[in-house]
């Protein structure tokens, strides 16, 4: 079946803006408030970083070079990253490096924390609905439950970093790499001595301590029903601040419905949990990409108990019904500038 309407992340703008002020004045008195900056494009979305103090050169180029660095150990389409290695290695163990080993756990982790919801082996049933290849279309049943057998992420065998999939199986990082990117990004500001500053990788926010002048660092969140505008406004510091939504990356079928890229691994099809738009912040960017797609695919109720028996981090609902829930830790940070109902989960 043919598609009649695409929309690519990438293509638009990012999923979330940062509220870049400018810092002419310096309330604290700080040598240095005018920030570097840097813009790219990497891992097939436009990424943005800014960087205050003396060591700011230094610490986006570093930042830079990491990213690069990673997308080509991670990158599914690079015949020579590891990911590639891994998925053409026909049941034999391949050698990975540390970062992908970190990010095969988390994802396992999240796997089972979230009773297979985040699993990184659904590549293939992504790559045939055309999120990764353009060409997209609504496969048959047969063909998902014949790829849906090569799904299961418990099957990725992690011994120290030797990794070993089945045969015919593959994996894709995209549901989380960008946040362990972020991570990397600000270890690495915080290592050439800059202790403020701001990522966002294709929408995924990180900051670094609060902004020069001493307030928090403002990041809006994306309204799910008009992507050009915003849905709310977080204050943050020190937390990474990260979404999935079904506006992303879509397309529209010749039945009219809506198709996302973020697949329900129980069906082999895009997720319909009621959920439009998941956020999720807290310390760990890796972590909060990883929530942020497998509580989309869990839906309203299995999120929120997932945050009450797991916690340590906070999330910004939106339902398919036009009302935004999120969790008590932001309450004081979070501003609501849309036309929806905001409600306070405890
Ligand atoms: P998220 O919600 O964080 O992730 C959704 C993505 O995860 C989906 O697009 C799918 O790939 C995967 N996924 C879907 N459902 C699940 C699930 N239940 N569990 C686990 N994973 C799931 N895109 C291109 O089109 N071309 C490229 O060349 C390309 N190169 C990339 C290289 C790197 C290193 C990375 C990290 C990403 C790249 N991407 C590329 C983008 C990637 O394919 C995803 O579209 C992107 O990472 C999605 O991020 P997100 O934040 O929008 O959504
Ligand atoms: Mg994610």
């Amino acid at each position: 079946m043919v598609s009649i309407t695409v929309f690519a992340k990438h293509a638009a703008t990012a999923a979330m803006c940062l509220l870049l002020c400018g810092c002419t004045t310096n309330e604290l008195g700080t040598k240095n408030t005018h920030p570097k900056s840097r813009e790219f494009f990497a891992m097939d979305t436009y990424m943005t970083m800014k960087a205050y103090g003396d060591g700011a050169e230094k610490a986006l180029n570093a930042a830079e070079f990491r990213i690069l660095d990673l997308e080509g150990e991670l990158s599914v389409t690079d015949n020579d990253s590891e990911i590639s290695a891994l998925n053409n290695a026909d049941g034999e163990p391949v050698t990975v490096s540390d970062d992908v080993a970190v990010i095969l756990r988390k994802a396992r982790e999240i796997g089972n924390k979230t009773g297979g919801a985040m699993d990184i082996t659904l590549y293939p049933i992504v790559k045939e609905w055309g999120f990764t290849t353009g060409d997209y279309h609504i496969p048959s049943a047969e063909t998902l439950s014949g790829l849906l057998e090569n799904v299961d992420y418990s099957r990725v065998d992690i011994s120290g970093n030797a990794v070993t999939l089945p045969a015919d199986f593959q994996v894709d990082t995209g549901a989380l790499a960008k946040g362990y990117a972020s991570d990397e990004a600000i270890r690495l500001f915080r290592e050439n001595g800059v202790d403020s500053g701001i990522v966002s990788l294709g929408g995924n926010v990180m900051a670094l301590g609060a902004k020069p002048d001493g307030s928090d660092w403002r990041v809006s969140v994306v309204d799910p029903f008009a992507p050009d505008t915003d849905m709310c406004i977080l204050g943050i510091r020190d937390k990474a601040v990260i979404t999935s939504g079904n506006y992303e990356r879509y397309f529209i079928g010749e039945d009219g419905k809506l198709y996302c890229h973020i697949i329900d691994s129980s069906t082999g099809c895009p997720a319909e949990s009621g959920l439009v738009s998941v956020t999720v912040i807290g310390e760990c960017g890796l972590e909060c990409d990883a929530l942020s797609t497998a509580l989309f695919v869990l839906g309203y109720e299995d999120a929120v108990g997932y945050w009450r028996e797991y916690g340590g981090f906070d999330m910004i609902l939106v339902t398919d019904d036009e009302k935004i829930f999120y969790t008590s830790g932001i309450a004081d940070s979070f501003t609501n500038v849309s036309d929806m109902n905001a409600e306070v989960i405890s």
